[in-house]
């Protein structure tokens, strides 16, 4: 036997015993965001490198480790398969003047790559929906981001997600922030790990992100954001605490959230769980009012999130929502050579009415085909043999009650089917 081919490591099959989810999932996001007047953007999954360089900052865990970045060989280009999705949202709507008509409320969903060690809620395939607000200084739409979520959250029956908020200022106070944390670090850097050193001046605010437990400790006495922020992004924060409360949203502020993105500044927030063990966050976001001017655009504020959809649907079964696997209202069997013809006038009429209908293929004798009815988990058999055929008649059995089965033509046939729906 030839040797099997399997699937690249982290990246997953979904499988028809787990598309009802998948569907259950889609239908429920895509009726939320017509709630909130969000407009669906698609974008290509492969971007040229230098949009996630530039956006999403060398210096940080995506860019410099997770990217499946590589050379196009057949041209050249530098391209990379997109880690996530605001940077190429972004660049959509700059390179087709979206903007220009006003500010923009825009979503998209699909897979996202990085090149991370496979675990749980951890893949190297992943899906996100992302909700990217553009044009707008907020704080209300950072406040309407929020709000949004928590409906969402409701209408997937997910209970008991924790929402921290946090700020990290200006650009303004961020270069103070980072003047005084490059010195702190400097003071200390005996306790920095190989990564932080590295860090030191390029990026040092990413050192605050570092999972590594060992530098919790520098990392807790580090100077605050907080301190150093400008009156406006104070201002900011707390009307938009102001408006969580209004809307009944409970939040826990935590300064010291810094996202793995360096395009952020404001407004961050992520949703949390202790449901999902160590990957808990199904949903972050913030505001990211310089990227559109850093990737070519004109200057335009701007604020989003994306959700992580595995963890998401992990976080649905923890939460014990169950969703019914739809099932066909019927499944045609049928034998000889008129009864044949007729099963295939009879299931696309049903169809043209709506009804869901396997029609048997492959022969076989009555009992082996409603056998094959039963394990279908139709409703209704519609059984049909050439005495049938020769009368347009057809015998509907019902397969999940005890009832008895009837003889009757097609005209009655979907309106039966249709009333026991
Ligand atoms: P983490 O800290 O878990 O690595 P992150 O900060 O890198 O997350 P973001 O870039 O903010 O994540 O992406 C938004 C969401 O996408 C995350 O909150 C998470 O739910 C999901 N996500 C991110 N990376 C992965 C992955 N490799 N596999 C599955 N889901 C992911
Ligand atoms: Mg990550």
């Amino acid at each position: 036997m030839a040797k099997v081919v399997k699937a690249v490591r982290g990246m997953n099959d979904i499988l028809p015993e787990e598309a009802h989810l998948w569907h259950f999932f889609e239908q429920t996001v895509h009726n939320w965001l017509a709630l909130y007047g969000y407009s669906n953007i698609r974008t290509p999954v492969v971007e040229h490198t230098d949009l996630f360089v530039r956006s999403i900052g060398e210096v940080t865990d995506i860019v410099e480790k997770e990217m499946y970045s590589f050379v196009d060989h057949l041209n050249n280009d530098r391209l990379a398969l997109r880690p996530e999705g605001t940077a190429s949202c972004v660049r959509a709507a700059i390179e087709h003047n979206l903007l220009y008509g006003g500010p923009q409320r825009l979503a998209y969903s699909g897979p996202m790559f990085r090149h991370e060690r496979p675990q749980k809620g951890r893949y190297r395939q992943f899906n996100q929906v992302g909700v990217e607000a553009l044009g707008f200084s907020g704080p209300d739409i950072d406040a309407e981001l929020i709000v949004m979520c928590t409906r969402l959250w409701q209408m997937l029956g997910i209970t008991g997600l924790r929402l921290e908020i946090g700020t990290l200022g200006s650009a303004e106070s961020r270069a103070i922030h980072r003047a005084r944390l490059i010195k702190y670090f400097e003071q200390h850097v005996k306790h920095l790990d190989e990564d932080a050193n590295r860090r030191l001046h390029a990026n040092p605010l990413r050192i605050l992100d570092s999972k590594n437990p060992e530098m919790q400790p520098v990392i807790e006495q580090a100077p605050r954001l907080i301190d150093d922020l400008d009156e406006s992004s104070r201002i900011h924060f707390e009307t938009l605490q102001q408006l969580l409360r209004e809307q009944g949203v409970q939040f826990e502020i935590n300064l010291r959230l810094v996202r793995g993105l360096d395009y952020y500044n404001r407004t961050v927030f992520e949703w949390i769980t202790d449901k999902l063990g160590a990957q808990g966050t199904v949903c972050a976001g913030g505001r990211y009012d310089g990227l559109i001017a850093q990737i070519g655009g004109r200057p335009a504020p701007a604020c989003g999130f994306a959700m992580g959809v595995e963890r998401l649907m992990a976080l649905m079964h923890e939460c014990g929502k169950e969703i019914a696997r739809s099932v066909p209202d019927v499944y045609i069997v049928h034998q000889g050579e008129q009864a044949t013809s007729f099963a295939w006038k009879t299931a696309e009429l049903l169809r043209e009415s709506g009804c869901q209908v396997i029609l048997h293929c492959g022969g076989g004798s009555f009992k082996s085909q409603m056998k094959k009815a039963d394990a279908s988990g139709a409703r209704f058999a519609v059984i049909i043999g050439d005495d049938e055929a020769v009368m347009q008649v057809v015998t509907l059995k019902p397969l999940r009650e005890v009832a008895d089965q009837v003889r009757i033509d097609l005209n009655t046939l979907s309106d039966l089917i249709k009333a026991k729906n």
